[in-house]
């Protein structure tokens, strides 16, 4: 098992100052209450190494730097007291007013359906994949585990997440290309892909293994930032998480779009008994962010300034990284990155390119991507192997601090300088 946390491991206090190098402070070291500064990584300018190796989307934070006030939330001593929250609801933890933010979201998106289907929240939407495994293999007929599939490159966490604990209902099988067992299977679909930005569907040979295997669809990243918005999507069991719709990690919420009852009933069961259910302070917190955001297209009036909606605000800054890497890139010729159709958004109305959050790269020099921009340029990333993948490969986070993208794209170019 591949141990270095990286997509959780965050490294620490945030503020909302402005002063972005806070959140590089390492809490474990503040020791009785003398705050020991020490960054685990010391970064750039000067040579040292820089990290873009994590999904931790805090580009958008100067966004919500500026709508502060407006999705400020109070929450009373006596307030939120309960487990409960709407015992009428299959998710009898979830808040209704997250249920009707979440709704009205994807209304204004246009993105998945939500009439007559199931929501649950969880814990991020990884604690929503581990009760969709649960809730799907224990509905299973097989008597042996379920296989667990994803095409490569596919998410570099889903293998741990599915064998950390040795269940006994299903395990990880790695690549969905070259799944021909006769044997049940779940096969997780996620769209834009993570870590190549494609679109995707299933792709496991169902002639070829005999037998209707089960879909998890992740759309973590079907949001305009990122991809054009090209239909209602309409799985049987799709995930979202908030972290990467706006950029709030840390509160930790993600839901299930769900079709069928049962499914939703053994997914709630699952996070009732990992975590008697979600934290009502982050859900109020959601609320209250969603609303803000869906009552800012309500009120927007031709005339004002765009920048003000957080689509159209968030895609111009993925375009904006998106074009100064291409640049980049274009002048150095040991690298190469994947290169996407112009597509119709029906949410923007206009045909437009993606932006994925991650960035797919390939070292045309050297056999592996990762250890090379480690040694030559001091460049964090995570190899392709790492994601069932060639290690010429390596994903770099597109999403990241303002300052580490500069500096990355600043090594990059000098490298080709040297050349
Ligand atoms: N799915 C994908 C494809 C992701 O990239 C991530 C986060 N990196 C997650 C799920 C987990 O998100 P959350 O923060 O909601 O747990």
């Amino acid at each position: 098992m591949q141990n270095d946390g990286e997509e959780l491991q965050n490294d620490g206090l945030e503020s909302c100052n402005g002063n972005e190098r806070e959140s590089f402070k390492d809490s474990r070291l503040v020791e009785d209450g003398n705050e020991r500064e020490s960054f685990r990584v010391p970064l750039g300018p000067g040579g040292k190494r820089i990290r873009v190796s994590r999904g931790d989307p805090v580009i958008f934070k100067p966004y919500w730097t500026k709508m502060s006030e407006e999705c400020m939330v109070e929450i009373k001593g006596c307030e939120l007291l309960s487990y409960l929250s709407d015992l009428r609801s299959v998710c009898w933890f979830m808040m209704p007013e997250l249920r009707d933010a979440i709704k009205r979201l994807h209304a204004l998106v246009g993105n998945a359906e939500t009439s007559d289907r199931y929501i649950v929240v969880g814990n991020g939407s990884t604690q929503l994949f581990q009760a969709a495994l649960f809730a799907l293999s224990s509905s299973s007929s097989s008597d042996d585990q379920i296989n667990v599939v994803a095409a490569a490159p596919y998410y570099s966490e889903y293998q741990d997440q599915t064998d950390i604990l040795r269940s006994g209902i299903y395990k990880w099988s790695g690549d969905a290309m070259e799944y021909d067992k006769n044997e049940a299977y779940i096969e997780v679909v996620t769209s834009p892909n993570n870590p190549d930005g494609c679109m995707r569907g299933p792709v496991v040979n169902k002639k070829k293994c005999g037998v209707e295997g089960k879909l998890i669809h992740d759309l973590a990243y079907y949001w305009p930032q990122y991809t054009p918005i090209t239909h209602r999507a309409n799985h049987d069991l799709m995930l979202f998480t908030f972290s990467k719709c706006t950029g709030h990690a840390g509160s930790r919420i993600g839901w299930a779009i769900v079709k069928d009852k049962e499914i939703a009933k053994k997914m709630t069961k699952f996070i009732q008994m990992s975590s008697i259910g979600v934290s009502k302070e982050s859900q109020t917190r959601v609320a209250k962010i969603i609303e803000v955001l869906c009552d800012s297209y309500k009120n927007f009036k031709l005339g004002s300034k765009e920048s003000e909606l957080f689509f159209e605000h968030s895609r111009r800054l993925m375009k904006e990284r998106w074009e100064m890497l291409r640049e980049v890139i274009k002048q150095n010729s040991g690298f190469s990155l994947p290169k996407f159709p112009r597509v119709y958004c029906n949410f923007t109305n206009e045909s437009t390119e993606t932006y994925p959050a991650f960035a797919w790269l390939k070292c045309t020099e050297d056999e592996n991507c990762e250890s090379y921009l480690e040694k030559k340029m001091k460049i964090l990333v995570r190899g392709g192997s790492r994601f069932g993948s060639d290690p010429r490969y390596a994903r770099l986070s597109m999403v990241g601090r303002g300052d580490d993208f500069d500096e990355f794209l600043k090594r990059l170019s000098k490298e080709h300088l040297k050349d």
